[in-house]
């Protein structure tokens, strides 16, 4: 049963929150000792939530109606704490709720806890967590992907029916493209802010994990519209599933930014092609001339605008405080030592590239790279209304194999940060195996607020 099919049932009656519920925390109960994907439950808002659920009138329940939902813990759920997987906010209760728990609460989805992640979702193995690393609920021994990678390995393996996840360069589709399920990565500006701890603001955007393909589409529905409290929120119309014909869509195939791919994912990438070319869609060689520049560009700008976002957790605003420390400097010296060492690299190279001695070599020169590549996108769609990629490299590694290895670990997001510096969505679906028998995520690409087209195409795919 998918989500909406459950919602529907609790919405008739005939099945109750209630149950609902206490069945998934017992799973989460069970599960999580091995996985590490929770941090939390909330237990005790989950039933009550649930219970009010039951009591209400038929009519009146929402369309996610039961379902239950995880959270990345870096989204705020008012009187919960949110810690960002961070000893830094360790005991950090969010004052109110985010724009996207609104959303969820308004339609009666039960929120059910909260998931592990990278540390200030700075990650893509979910190795960077304060709390300990996630595992992949298809080989323990490999991590889900990061840094939603508690969210993934949540949905993957059934604890959850959805989970929201956060991607800034990767971190929606690349763990669900390493548990074998679906997440998207919708357009900037189109799923609020507000009520996310801020990693890197031009970049951030909150998404759904979802092993169904219909459910990932309505909780995006869920999630997205304008918000003023969100100034950089846009005012196109709320994302809208809607029947896309596709018969005689156009998808591009960017050759030049596949240079030397993995051949096991390469072959996979053939076989989605011929499927889809037998269904009727018509394929283009399309050139991103810039793309490949895309991860370099991400960890410049992204780590810049963290340097200055994560400048509040001094103990003073926000934030671990140790009250042993003398004076000013002292206090910071003992306060801001609570961020792991992922977390002070980032603000190390963002202050570096900031500094007046170095911006215009690295964050102005970033800039106008990343005008460059949302050029690529620009001119990709006047031709195409999709373009089909691999979402990761390679398929989920081990855990530990890639700690020593920062550049490889970065390079993870090669395929994924382009959608994040050009602000285009991207969809990322399972299809194929390797030989190790590991999922295989492949991912569309499609116009500013074209989601709609991303799902249709997935569907024709859907096995
Ligand atoms: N893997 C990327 C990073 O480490 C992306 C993280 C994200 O999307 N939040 O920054």
């Amino acid at each position: 049963m998918n989500a909406s099919e459950t919602a529907a049932k609790v919405r008739s009656g005939e099945l109750k929150a209630e149950e609902l519920v206490k069945n998934r925390i017992l799973k989460i109960k069970e599960l999580n000792p091995k996985l590490n994907a929770f941090l939390e439950i909330f237990e005790d808002s989950a039933l009550a939530q649930a219970r009010a659920v039951d009591a209400k009138s038929p009519e009146t329940r929402g369309r996610l109606a039961g379902v239950c939902v995880a959270l990345k813990d870096n989204i705020l759920y008012k009187g919960h704490i949110a810690s960002c997987a961070s000893k830094m906010l360790e005991n950090y209760k969010a004052p109110y709720n985010a724009t996207v728990v609104e959303h969820l609460l308004k339609e009666d989805a039960i929120i059910i806890g909260r998931t592990n992640m990278d540390e200030f979702a700075m990650g893509s193995s979910n190795e960077n967590s304060a709390f300990g690393p996630v595992k992949n609920p298809l080989d323990l021994e490999r991590v889900p992907g990061g840094s939603s990678g508690g969210s993934a390995a949540a949905v993957a393996s059934g604890m959850v029916d959805m989970a929201l996840g956060s991607d800034t360069g990767g971190s929606i589709r690349q763990p669900a493209a390493f548990c074998g399920i679906y997440g998207i990565k919708p357009t900037y500006g189109s799923v609020s802010r507000y009520g996310l701890v801020a990693f890197a603001s031009s970049a951030d955007q909150i998404g759904p994990l979802t092993a169904d393909l219909e459910d990932n589409a309505l909780l995006l529905e869920v999630l997205s519209g304008h918000d003023a409290k969100d100034s950089t929120s846009a005012n196109n119309p709320a994302f809208k599933p809607e029947e896309v014909k596709t018969e005689g869509l156009r998808i591009g195939i960017p050759s030049d930014f596949l240079e030397n791919l993995n051949p096991e994912i390469l072959a996979v990438l053939e076989a989605a092609k011929a499927d889809l070319s037998a269904k009727g869609i018509i394929f283009e060689e399309i050139s991103l001339p810039y793309a490949k520049y895309a991860s370099p560009c991400y960890y410049i700008l992204t780590s810049s605008e963290a340097s200055s976002n994560l400048a509040r957790f001094d103990g003073l605003r926000y934030g671990y405080k140790d009250n042993s420390a003398g004076d000013l400097e002292d206090s910071y010296l003992k306060d801001r030592a609570e961020f792991g060492p992922e977390v002070k690299r980032r603000i190390m190279l963002g202050t570096f590239s900031l500094g007046s001695a170095h911006a215009e070599d690295y964050y102005l020169k970033a800039q106008k790279v990343r005008n460059l590549i949302k050029n690529d996108f620009v001119q990709a769609f006047k031709q195409v209304d999709a373009v089909l990629m691999p979402a990761t490299p390679n398929t989920a590694f081990k855990i530990g194999e890639k700690t020593e290895d920062l550049i490889s670990l970065y390079l993870s997001d090669l395929y994924t940060a382009p959608a994040n510096i050009a602000g285009v969505p991207a969809l990322s679906f399972p299809y194929g195996k390797d030989s190790k028998g590991l999922p295989i995520g492949l991912q569309l690409y499609g116009n500013f607020f074209d989601e709609a087209k991303l799902y249709a195409l997935a569907k024709l795919l859907e096995k």
